[in-house]
């Protein structure tokens, strides 16, 4: 209803009503509260809207100012109207709000015409016209919140009417689909969708139309510029006023990145659940929140009996004061690296294990968390601490590698079949006269060897190679100072398949060794023909000597034979004389002629022993196996002294077979037999025993009597020739007989000796070879 001027002619109108019983009506039936007031703002009238608007009766009200009706911020406001309405002006549709009398705040549209008396023309009130608009405000705002929702809604949401016209478009949807809302509403939502699944529209508009709504349905839209974009779609059929279905809101969600998010979610999970490292998430206060299956084998407890405990379960008491120092560092941000410390498993194992640790954060950037990613690293240390003790081993190895390479003067080297490099050490360079620190090719170190020696030398590397031995040769080599001899050993190395990798060896200048060598080698030469030269000389000394010698024994020979003949005649002369002529003699010339036949048979008995012992010494013999026990039946009967009266001798059998010559054992046994009786003791008789023991090849044969001994210091005299113990006529003797004895025995290839005890008896034993 429109405001109408409302003239009143009293100041207290509602008392006494209007005369126009048309206005009266319209006053008491109008919607709009119509309040009339003095120009001081005091209420003069009140119609039934106006009680119904305010709350106010008119008793209550009427007489009272208006600003009872005015929040108090806009009382200013009041005071501004009614200087506006003094000065005559109208006032329309002006907003503004008012209070109930139950206090509640409404928003009303107020229209305020001054009052004109009509007599005298003077403004002398204003009548108010308001109307309640709170429902009308609070729908315009309700509209703009919704308009403004709709414009920063980060989905798109679009209208189209049910022939899929596109009839409204926000923001989100000019950004998710390129297009401009200009450039897109009036036109078919059949742009947005991809040709193949335009068949999908008509049932989304079908089902619209009977009012269903559709939730969060997942399909593909296409952009502007042809790219495809996985969407969510929410639609819901718009209504009119009448309820009837006119077109359709849709909220189109581009889910691409929320699915990439999905996808890149799984994918972390999965990660996390096949790593190998423990992943390990705990909240600020250290409670374990999540768990993966590596760190249930790396730490043995399974998730159900870590999460909701404290991270210091896992760690060893002393290791449990790193836990504040990793949560202050988390707190302020910081990400720890590969922190290198121990940790304890459920059996109570310790373990090496690195860290990394990063916070996790809330949307809002604050920390709220740690994610721990620990790999255990023990098997890692204990290969460090292995690798560290490997290198140092091999340091060693090489330090005294280089020590007694050094100490023995040799330079090392080593070739690399592959490159054909030769690393060579200083020494080598040294040794060969090359710059240090330069590898060379095989070829051009062989080229330094003496053309002589080269093909040896190459050879030898060949034959190592080919047989896998190792090679060892001498060859000299084209040094700048001159020609040098260098000992060169190598040693293949072979690949796992047998193939040659390479070689290793060593070298040594041996120049001194070999000049030495070669002086040592012309001397031996030098000595060689001196001594076959002296050689020479002393076999054809020899020669002469055996010559002479053989002269000479054979004269001596001679003499000594011829001279037994005369001897024998003058010992023949003197005996005649004594026996046919001794009755003439006197006693004075029949002592000379038996100290002549005496003397005479002495030099004869000297020289058949002199004879005797030049044949045993001079003549070649033969050698033939002799059992001594038929040999010496033979023989004992023969020996004269043992005829003698008193004499035993015992042989004790059986005797041994030798290997020996006759006239040789005859002069052995006669002459020791001979001497045991002869120096047989005064004051008893004479015992003489024969024995023999054997050895493999040889028998030892002893002669032993109780006879009258022979002090030591004469052992060795005796078996000289000419040597005896007493010189005087007791015993008669030549002293020749043991040296015919030890000639004899040693020319049968054996040895003689004597043990014997004065006044007691001797014994002497030979050895000889038996059969
Ligand atoms: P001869 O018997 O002619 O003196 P031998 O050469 O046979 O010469 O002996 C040298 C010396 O050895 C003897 O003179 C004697 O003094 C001593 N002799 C040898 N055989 C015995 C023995 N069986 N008992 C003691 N003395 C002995």
């Amino acid at each position: 209803m429109p405001p109408s001027v409302l003239s009143s002619a009293s100041p207290f109108a509602p008392l006494a009503p209007p005369a126009n019983a048309l206005l009266q009506a319209i006053f008491a039936s109008s919607d709009d509260a119509i309040v009339s007031i003095t120009l001081d703002g005091i209420i003069t009238s009140w119609n039934p809207a106006a009680e119904r608007l305010f709350g106010y009766p008119p008793d209550e009200i009427v007489g009272g100012s208006l600003l009872k009706l005015i929040p108090l911020e806009l009382h200013h406001e009041q005071h501004r109207i009614l200087e506006r309405l003094r000065r005559g002006e109208r006032i329309e549709h002006f907003e503004s709000r008012r209070q109930r009398k139950d206090g509640a705040l409404l928003f009303v549209a107020l229209t305020i015409s001054p009052v004109i008396d009509e007599t005298t023309g003077e403004i002398i009130g204003a009548s108010e016209m308001a109307r309640d608009v709170t429902h009308d405000r609070l729908m315009r705002n309700a509209r703009a919140w919704l308009a403004a929702i709709v414009d920063s809604s980060d989905d798109a949401i679009i209208s189209k009417d049910l022939n899929g016209i596109v009839t409204s478009w926000n923001r989100a949807a000019e950004r998710i689909f390129g297009y401009k809302a200009d450039e897109i509403v009036g036109r078919s939502v059949l742009a947005l969708i991809p040709p193949e699944l335009h068949s999908d529209e008509p049932i989304i508009l079908s089902r619209l139309r009977v009012g269903d709504r559709i939730e969060h349905f997942e399909t593909v839209r296409v952009r502007k510029n042809g790219e495809r974009i996985a969407v969510s779609l929410t639609v819901s059929p718009i209504r009119d006023v009448s309820g009837s279905i006119v077109g359709a809101s849709k909220v189109v969600r581009d889910i691409s990145v929320q699915r990439d998010a999905e996808v890149i979610r799984r994918r972390l999970a999965a990660i996390v659940d096949s790593s190998d490292d423990a992943i390990i998430s705990k909240d600020l206060s250290g409670v374990i929140q999540s768990w993966n299956k590596a760190a249930e084998q790396m730490f043995g407890y399974t998730a159900d009996e870590v999460i909701g405990k404290s991270v210091t379960l896992l760690m060893p008491p002393e290791q449990a004061k790193e836990e504040p120092m990793i949560l202050a560092r988390l707190a302020r941000g910081e990400r720890i690296h590969h922190h290198e410390t121990i940790r304890r498993r459920k059996n109570g194992e310790l373990i090496d294990v690195s860290l990394t640790i990063s916070a996790i954060r809330d949307e809002t950037g604050r920390v709220v968390g740690a994610s721990k990613i620990a790999r255990d690293v023990t098997q890692q240390k204990r290969d460090e601490r292995e690798r560290i003790l490997l290198l140092r081993k091999e340091k060693e190895a090489r330090a005294r590698l280089d020590f007694s390479l050094s100490a023995l003067e040799l330079g090392d080297w080593t070739w690399d079949a592959a490159t054909d490099r030769m690393t060579i050490s200083d020494r080598t360079a040294d040794i060969y006269g090359l710059p240090h620190g330069v590898d060379r090719r095989r070829e051009t170190l062989r080229e330094l060897i003496h053309p002589d020696d080269r093909a040896a030398a190459q050879a030898a590397a060949e034959h190592s190679i080919q047989s896998g031995t190792d090679y060892d040769i001498e060859y000299r080599i084209n040094h700048p100072t001159g020609e040098r001899w260098v000992v060169v050993k190598g040693r293949p190395q072979f690949g796992p398949g047998g193939e040659i990798v390479g070689m290793m060896g060593v070298v040594q200048d041996i120049t001194e060794r070999k000049s030495v060598e070669i002086e040592l080698r012309e001397s031996r030469a030098k000595l060689q023909s001196h001594a076959a030269v002296l050689e020479q000389h002393v076999a054809e000394r020899t020669a002469k000597l055996r010559e002479t010698i053989g002269e000479l024994e054979a004269f001596s020979y001679s003499i000594s034979h011829d001279m037994r003949t005369p001897l024998r005649a003058m010992h023949g002369y003197a005996d005649r004389l004594l026996r046919i002529y001794g009755s003439k003699l006197d006693d004075e010339a029949q002592h000379h002629l038996q100290r002549i036949s005496a003397n005479a048979n002495r030099l004869d008995l000297l020289v058949r022993d002199v004879l005797a012992y030049s044949r045993v010494a001079k003549a070649d013999i033969q050698l033939a196996p002799i059992d001594l026990n038929p040999f010496l039946a033979e023989l004992l009967p023969t020996i004269p002294e043992l005829q003698r009266e008193g004499v035993t001798l015992n042989v004790h059998g059986p005797l041994p077979t030798v290997i020996g010559h006759q006239a040789y054992l005859s002069q052995i046994f006669s002459n020791l037999i001979g001497n045991a009786v002869k120096f047989s003791a005064e004051n008893r008789p004479a015992h003489v025993n024969i024995r023999a023991s054997q050895d493999t090849g040889h028998a030892t044969i002893t002669v032993s009597d109780n006879g009258i001994g022979i002090a030591p210091e004469h052992f060795n005299r005796i078996f000289e020739i000419f040597g005896r113990v007493y010189a005087d006529k007791k015993y008669e003797g030549t002293g020749i007989g043991l040296s015919i004895v030890k000639k004899a025995v040693q020319r049968m290839g054996g040895q003689i000796s004597v043990t014997s005890t004065v006044g007691e008896g001797s014994c002497f034993s030979f050895t000889l070879r038996t059969a």
